[in-house]
């Protein structure tokens, strides 16, 4: 039997060369050589331990509201912790711990419904938790380092489960210190208590922002570029630098957001590939800064 029968015979739920582009917010993306969503912890383990003779390069993929996949798709295995990683449960009066294929805004709403805030900036975050650590992904002063706790990972090396105390990790904006071979099983957080009146004010407010500031039912995975720092915002570098018209094909800039590009329907990955290409080129030319991509770019 060859090893790629013996994979599928053996883990029900990992196909192969399946389709991606309904993975990613963009909606674009070659497919996977190998698509795997596990039932659970244990059978990750045995999967993780299985490709040590395997050797399939692993990609993890939480909601895919941060990645570009490129066109020719992605060699090896995507790990994707979906529904069966996504759970929440009360764990002390405040503190929450979460699969981490679970969706923010559902956290934010448990939280809600509990009488925890500090959660509701998770209301307006389109991603799920797991991705939302590695991004530390935040909005309006808020961040997940703020309400973190600790994380369990399973070390795709050794295979072995182990809990990461947020103390253990460094967090800066849109990133951390966290090794790269780690997947992130499930997530502590903390809130503090609170009434669920101003909850769902603070989760009104943000929400109402953002649909001011941003667009939405586009495709685009939010933010292209990093802010340079609370004043100089990516955006405004955009702007000043006569970016925020341009297009390549089907992928263009919006219009209520220059730092958010969109695919209107007929993009390839290459086309945003590109434009963020000629974006970044002409903003380091213009203002002479070089602007560090907040999105991922995965693939062939
Ligand atoms: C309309 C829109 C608005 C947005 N607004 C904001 C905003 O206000 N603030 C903000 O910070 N971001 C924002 N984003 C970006 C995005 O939603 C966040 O970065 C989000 O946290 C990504 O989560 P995800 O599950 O979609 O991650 P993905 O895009 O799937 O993955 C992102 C990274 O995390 C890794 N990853 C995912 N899950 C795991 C896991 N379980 N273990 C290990 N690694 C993992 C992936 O390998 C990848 O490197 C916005 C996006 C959109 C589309």
């Amino acid at each position: 039997m060859s090893s790629n029968q013996e994979l599928i015979k053996r883990f029900k739920n990992l196909k192969d060369n399946t389709k991606l582009s309904n993975y990613s917010w963009f909606n674009l993306g070659g497919p996977a050589e190998y698509l795997f969503k596990p039932e659970n912890k244990q059978q990750l383990i045995e999967f993780l331990k299985f490709n040590k003779k395997e050797k399939l390069k692993i990609t993890i993929l939480g909601a895919g509201s941060n990645t570009l996949i490129r066109d020719n798709g992605i060699k090896g295995v995507v790990i994707k912790l979906g529904t069966n990683f996504s759970n929440i449960n009360l764990i002390e009066k405040s503190t929450l711990e979460v699969g981490a294929g679970t969706l923010d805004r559902k956290i934010s709403n448990f939280a809600h419904d509990h009488g925890i805030g500090n959660l509701e900036f998770l209301s307006c975050i389109p991603g799920s938790i797991g991705g939302a650590v590695i991004m530390n992904s935040g909005c309006y002063g808020d961040d997940i380092s703020k309400i973190l706790v600790s994380l369990n990972v399973i070390d795709t090396n050794s295979c072995y489960e182990k809990e990461i105390k947020r103390e253990e990790i460094e967090f800066y904006y849109r990133g951390n210190n966290l090794p790269k071979d780690l997947i992130i099983t499930s997530v502590k957080l903390r809130g503090i208590i609170s009434s669920k009146e101003n909850i769902k004010n603070k989760q009104i407010e943000f929400i109402e922002r953002k649909k001011k500031a941003q667009p939405s039912q586009v495709k685009t995975c939010g933010s292209t570029f990093k802010n340079l720092n609370d004043k100089t915002k990516a955006w405004q570098l955009i702007k000043a630098s006569g970016c925020d018209k341009f297009k390549v094909g089907d992928a263009v800039i919006s219009d209520k957001h220059c730092n958010f590009f969109v695919n209107n329907g007929k993009a390839k990955s290459s086309d945003i590939e590109q434009l963020i290409k000629n974006v970044r080129q002409t903003v380091s030319e213009k203002a002479g800064v070089n602007l560090e991509l907040e999105i991922k770019i995965i693939g062939e």
